[in-house]
C-alpha cells in the first residue's frame, strides 16, 4: 500500500508525508519536486485523507497538467477524474462560471483574446475621442494588465500610480474597460485571477464554500507566481493551512508577465511555521551536466542559496559539449546527423529535444528535418511556414509570382487592413466573375473605376499600385530585396510593430528569419516551390518525434538529450531583453539558460554559429558570454570541419584554448559542410528520397529534377531533397 513512498529519498518523503500545515519545497532542478507533488496528491488520497474533489493542484502548463493526472493515474492505479488539476487559469474560470452571476457575468461569459482585447479597448478610447495614434490602446493595454496581475482593480489602483494618458487618465480608462466587459458578459485573461479572487475576498460565502471543499493544495513551479495568484492562494489555503508549494529561484523565468520571486519569501511571512524543505540530491542528469549548470547560475547574484548533488548512482557521464559552426544552416544540418545517429544506437526520437531561445529559430531545424524526413514536433507554437505572419509574407509572394493565386490575394487583400470589407470583396468576387479574369485583375479594374468610395477605394488603389512597384523591384533587385521592401511597405511589420504585445516582436523576428530563408533560394518560384512541399510534409503517422520547443516552453520536462543552439551574444541572451531591463533581465536570461541545460538528462550539446544573416547580409557573431561561464572541467569543446579550415575567420574569444577542435569520435557530427547541392545530380542517376524512396532522375533543371520513384510515380523535387542512391 505504501510502496509509492520507498520510491522517494528521505527528503522527499518527508514533504509527501508532512500533509498538514502549510510546506515550502525549495529545491534545485530536477530534484523530484513535481515527484514529490504527485505523490503526495496520491499519499493524500491512498491515506484516505480527502477525497480526489478535495485536492487543489495548480500546474504551470495544460501539459503539466495531463502530465500529473496521467502520474496520478498510475499511481492510484485507476482513471483520477473529477479533479481540480490544472494551470491557474483553468482552475479560476471553472470558479467563476460556478459563481458567474456574483461578479456579474452569465455562466456562458466568453474569455476575451488579444485581439479582442484591443479591439474592445479601442473602442473604450475613442467613444473618448482620444487619439490613439499617440497613445495606444497597445500601451494602454499592458499597464492594466499589470495592474491586474497585482491584484488591482480600478478602484484600488493608487492615486500616485496612476498615469496619464492623453487627457484621460489610464486608471478611469480602465474602468471603464472594466464596466464595457462587464456590459459584454466577457473577461479577459487577466480577469479570471482577479475576478475570482475578488469573488473570494468579497464574498465570505464562496469563501467558505471552497474551504469546506478544499482540504489540500498543492502548486507547482511556485516561483513563477505572480501576486495576484499568490493572494488567490493564501484565500484559499487560509482556513486548512494545508497547502505545499514546489518551487526553484533559479528557474524564475516569467517575471516578463509578471511573476514575482518575492513570492517565496511571503510564504514564509504569511504561514508562519511553514515546514521548509529543501532537496539536494538531482536525480535527472549525470554528473557533469549538473556541475556545468550549476557552475553557469553561480554567476547571478541574489539567490537564495541551495545545494545540489548528483543523486543518480549512475551519474558519471559526459561532459556537456559545444560546437562552434560556421552558420546556422551548418548547425541544424550537425544536429539532424547527430539525432540520426543517436537513432541509428537505438535512442528514440522523443528522448531528443531542440531549444531554442527565440521562435525564429525553429525554421532552419524545421527544414533540415523535413529534408532528411526526421519527424518532429513542435511544442507550444506552430510550424515555422504554418505561423500566421509568415502566411501573409508567402500569400503576398504567391501574388508577385503568380496573380492569379485567387486565395493568396484573397488573404492579403485586407491584411493589414486598408478598408476592404466583405462589401468591397463581394464586388471583386463578382467582377471576377462576370469578366472571367483573376481576383487580383478584378480588383485592378475595380480600382481604376469608381464602383468603390472613399477609404476602400483609396486602399485598394494603394495596394495595386504597390504591386506594379514590387514587380519592377522584383524584376530590377530580385527577390530577396523585393519582398524586405514588401514588408515594409505593405504595413505588415508596421502592423506588428503597432502590437505591444508580448508576441508582437517574435513575429517580427520570424519575418526577418523568412528574408534570410528566401536568400537560400535563386528565384522566387523555387522558394515558393519549396515551401509547397515542405507544408506538404504531413508526418503525423509517427509518435516517435524530435521535440522542437522554446526555452520557455520547456519548464519542468527532461530529456535524454538536450541540444541547445544559437548560443550567441543577441540571440541568447536576448538583445531585448539586455536593452530593456539591463542586469535584472540578463540574470534572468541566465535562469533560462540554466532551465535549459537541466532538462538533460544524459547529453547536452550547446552550440553557436560564427555567423549569422541579418536580411540578406551576413554579419559575424560573437559566441554567447554563457558559454564562457560554463566550468571548464565540464565542458568538452569542438567545431565543424569547415569552420576550422576557413582561414578568415579566426577562433571565436572562448575557443582560444580549445586544444583539439575535432574533439567527437563520431564523424557524422563534423561532417563537413556541403552547400544546397554541389554534385549535380544528372538524368539517369539512382536517387533516395526520403518521402518517397528510390526513384531515377529523368530530368534536372536548375535545383529542381523530375524524378521517377520506385512506388510513389513520378514527381517533381528539389534536389536538396534527395540523397545519390
Ligand atoms: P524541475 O525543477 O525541472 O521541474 P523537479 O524538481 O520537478 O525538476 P522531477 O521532474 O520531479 O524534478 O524529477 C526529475 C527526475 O528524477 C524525474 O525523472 C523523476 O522521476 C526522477 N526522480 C525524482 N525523485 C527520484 C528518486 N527519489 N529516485 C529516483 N528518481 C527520482
Ligand atoms: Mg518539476
Amino acid at each position: 500500500m505504501t510502496d509509492y513512498l520507498t520510491r522517494l529519498n528521505q527528503a522527499q518523503r518527508e514533504a509527501v508525508e508532512a500533509t498538514d500545515g502549510p510546506v515550502l519545497v525549495l529545491a534545485g532542478a530536477g530534484t523530484g519536486k513535481t515527484r514529490v507533488l504527485t505523490t503526495r496528491f496520491a499519499h493524500i488520497l491512498l491515506s484516505r485523507r480527502a477525497f480526489p474533489s478535495q485536492i487543489l493542484a495548480v500546474t504551470f502548463t495544460n501539459k503539466a497538467a495531463r502530465e500529473m493526472r496521467e502520474r496520478v493515474s498510475a499511481l492510484l492505479d485507476q482513471p483520477a477524474e473529477g479533479l481540480w488539476l490544472g494551470t491557474f487559469h483553468a482552475l479560476a474560470a471553472r470558479m467563476l462560471r460556478r459563481y458567474a452571476e456574483r461578479v456579474d457575468r452569465t455562466s456562458s461569459f466568453s474569455i476575451l483574446d488579444t485581439d479582442d482585447q484591443l479591439r474592445l479597448l479601442k473602442q473604450v478610447m475613442e467613444a473618448r475621442r482620444m487619439d490613439t495614434k499617440r497613445f495606444t490602446p497597445q500601451g494602454l493595454m499592458g499597464t492594466i494588465q499589470r495592474w491586474k496581475d497585482r491584484a488591482l482593480l480600478p478602484d484600488a489602483v493608487p492615486r500616485d500610480q496612476d498615469i496619464d494618458w492623453g487627457a484621460e487618465s489610464a486608471r478611469d480608462l480602465y474602468a471603464a474597460y472594466q464596466d464595457r466587459l462587464r456590459a459584454l458578459n466577457a473577461c479577459d485573461f487577466g480577469d479570471l485571477l482577479l475576478l475570482a479572487y475578488d469573488l473570494l475576498r468579497r464574498d465570505p460565502e464562496v469563501l467558505a464554500d471552497y474551504h469546506r471543499r478544499f482540504r489540500y493544495i498543492l502548486v507547482d513551479e511556485y516561483q513563477d507566481t505572480n501576486l495576484v495568484q499568490y493572494y488567490w492562494l493564501r484565500l484559499l489555503a487560509q482556513h486548512s493551512r494545508n497547502i505545499c508549494c514546489v518551487g526553484d529561484d533559479d528557474q524564475s523565468i516569467y517575471s516578463w508577465r509578471g511573476a514575482e520571486i518575492e513570492n517565496i519569501l511571503r510564504f514564509e511571512a504569511d504561514f508562519p511555521g511553514a515546514k521548509i524543505v529543501r532537496l539536494e540530491a538531482n536525480y535527472r542528469s549525470t554528473a557533469p551536466i549538473l556541475a556545468a549548470a550549476s557552475g553557469l547560475i553561480a554567476h547571478n547574484e541574489g539567490r537564495l542559496g541551495k545545494t545540489l548533488h548528483a543523486g543518480r548512482t549512475d551519474a558519471t557521464g559526459e561532459n556537456v559539449e559545444v560546437f562552434a559552426f560556421w552558420d546556422s544552416d551548418e548547425e541544424s544540418r550537425a544536429v539532424a546527423t547527430r539525432v540520426e545517429t543517436l537513432r541509428r544506437e537505438g535512442h528514440k526520437l522523443a528522448e531528443c529535444a531542440v531549444l531554442v531561445r527565440a521562435g525564429f529559430q525553429t525554421r532552419a531545424f524545421e527544414e533540415r528535418f523535413i529534408a532528411i524526413g526526421l519527424p518532429y514536433r513542435i511544442i507550444g507554437g506552430l510550424r515555422f511556414y504554418e505561423r500566421a505572419e509568415i502566411r501573409d509574407a508567402i500569400a503576398y509572394l504567391r501574388v508577385l509570382a503568380q496573380p492569379a493565386d485567387d486565395l493568396a490575394f484573397e488573404r492579403i487583400v485586407n491584411t493589414p487592413k486598408r478598408g476592404l470589407g466583405d462589401t468591397a470583396l463581394r464586388a471583386m468576387h463578382e467582377r471576377a466573375r462576370a469578366d472571367g479574369v483573376p481576383l487580383a485583375e478584378a480588383a485592378a479594374r475595380i480600382a481604376a473605376e469608381a464602383t468603390l468610395r472613399g477609404k476602400a477605394r483609396d486602399g485598394l488603389r494603394d495596394l495595386i499600385a504597390k504591386f506594379a512597384d514590387w514587380r519592377t523591384t522584383l524584376k530590377r533587385d530580385g527577390h530577396v530585396i523585393t519582398l524586405s521592401t514588401l514588408l515594409d511597405e505593405s504595413g505588415i511589420i508596421a502592423m506588428w510593430q503597432e502590437q505591444k504585445t508580448p508576441d508582437a516582436a517574435g513575429r517580427i523576428e520570424n519575418l526577418k528569419e523568412l528574408v534570410r530563408a528566401l536568400a537560400d533560394f535563386d528565384t522566387l518560384e523555387g522558394f515558393l516551390e519549396h515551401v509547397s512541399l515542405v507544408m506538404d510534409n504531413d508526418n503525423e503517422v509517427d509518435d516517435d518525434k524530435v521535440f522542437l520547443m522554446t526555452l520557455h516552453a520547456a519548464k519542468g520536462l527532461e530529456f535524454d538529450t538536450v541540444f541547445l543552439p544559437g548560443w550567441e551574444e543577441g540571440v541568447f541572451p536576448n538583445q531585448r531583453a539586455l536593452d530593456e531591463g539591463g542586469a535584472k533581465s540578463l540574470e534572468e536570461e541566465r535562469r533560462l539558460a540554466y532551465v535549459g541545460i537541466t532538462r538533460a538528462k544524459q547529453r547536452a550539446i550547446i552550440s553557436h554559429c560564427a555567423n549569422r544573416r541579418i536580411y540578406a547580409n551576413w554579419q559575424s557573431s560573437v559566441p554567447s558570454r554563457f558559454i564562457g561561464e560554463l566550468p571548464a572541467d565540464f565542458i568538452t569543446l569542438g567545431g565543424s570541419a569547415s569552420l576550422a579550415r576557413d582561414q578568415r575567420l579566426s577562433a571565436p574569444p572562448v575557443f582560444a584554448t580549445a586544444t583539439p577542435l575535432l574533439a567527437r569520435r563520431d564523424d557524422a557530427w563534423n561532417t563537413p559542410s556541403r552547400p544546397a547541392r554541389a554534385d549535380k545530380l544528372t538524368e539517369g542517376t539512382r536517387v533516395f528520397h526520403q518521402k518517397f524512396g528510390y526513384g531515377i532522375v529523368i530530368d534536372a533543371d536548375d535545383d529542381r529534377l523530375d524524378i521517377r520513384f520506385e512506388t510513389a510515380g513520378e514527381k517533381r523535387v528539389l534536389d536538396r531533397f534527395v540523397e545519390r542512391a
